[in-house]
């Protein structure tokens, strides 16, 4: 099993690691990785797998069964390759921004009218979320956001560490998302926001809510009864 760097510490930007097997060619596992592979609404990394003199682009990074698989753009890396690993950090670490920020936003937006989350996603340049709401003034949305971005301003640290699964469970709210209920595990990763919300989640995430910078909402939809769906981005 791969040992995921990126739980441990998200600011890792590289790192040593052996090929642990090769299929078709571009199909990579290794023992340990720096790459974060596509889920949980957190797009993959990008990046490169350094053999010797021969950079290898990562285009995509993801996980099955269970397994981190890197797609790299051509082929020539064998089992028991020694190699480096480098993050295209820049995307990674707007992804982190910007996934800190959708917790705080669905937080506010969880506390202030009830509302779950149906469904997220991170892109490089935006975040998506589907609320299950009736109504959603585009006014109200602006507080909200007026509201993170007043957080986002203050020392407000950020923490991600396991709890054993019944322990979790008992957290209030520990799982807004709707539909993705954590997997049947003896223990769950916890991101806190300290002193402002606890989620069970597997994604990277930024030491301090004053890294996130500042949010402004692009545009809000509209997609049938119960469901509002709002874009926003970093500044
Ligand atoms: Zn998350």
């Amino acid at each position: 099993m791969t040992k995921a760097l990126f739980l441990i510490d998200s600011y890792l930007k590289e790192s040593p690691a052996t090929v642990v097997s090769v299929k078709d060619g571009k199909y990579v596992t290794l023992d340990q990785t720096v790459f974060y592979p596509k889920g949980g609404g957190q797009p993959h990394d990008t990046g490169k797998i350094i053999k010797g003199n021969e950079g290898y682009n990562v285009v995509y990074v993801g996980k099955f069964s269970g397994e981190i698989s890197h797609e790299v753009d051509h082929i020539g890396l064998q089992a028991g390759d020694d190699v480096y690993c480098v993050l295209n950090w820049e995307r990674r670490y707007k992804l982190m921004r910007s996934h800190t920020a959708a917790h705080v936003l669905a937080a506010l937006i969880n506390k202030g009218t009830g509302a779950l989350i149906t469904g997220n996603q991170l892109e490089e340049d935006h975040v998506r979320f589907d609320f299950s709401l009736e109504e959603f003034d585009r006014t109200v949305l602006e507080e909200y956001l007026a509201k993170a971005n007043e957080l986002f301003g203050t020392d407000v640290p950020v923490k991600w560490y396991e709890l054993p699964r019944e322990e979790a469970m008992k957290i209030p709210d520990i799982v807004k998302m709707a539909k993705a209920f954590p997997p049947d595990l003896p223990s769950l990763r916890i991101v806190e926001i300290v002193g402002f919300d606890r989620q069970a989640d597997g994604g990277t995430h930024v030491r301090n809510l004053r890294e996130v910078g500042k949010v402004q909402l692009v545009k809000t939809e509209n997609k049938g009864k119960n469901n509002r769906r709002i874009y926003f981005n970093l500044n």
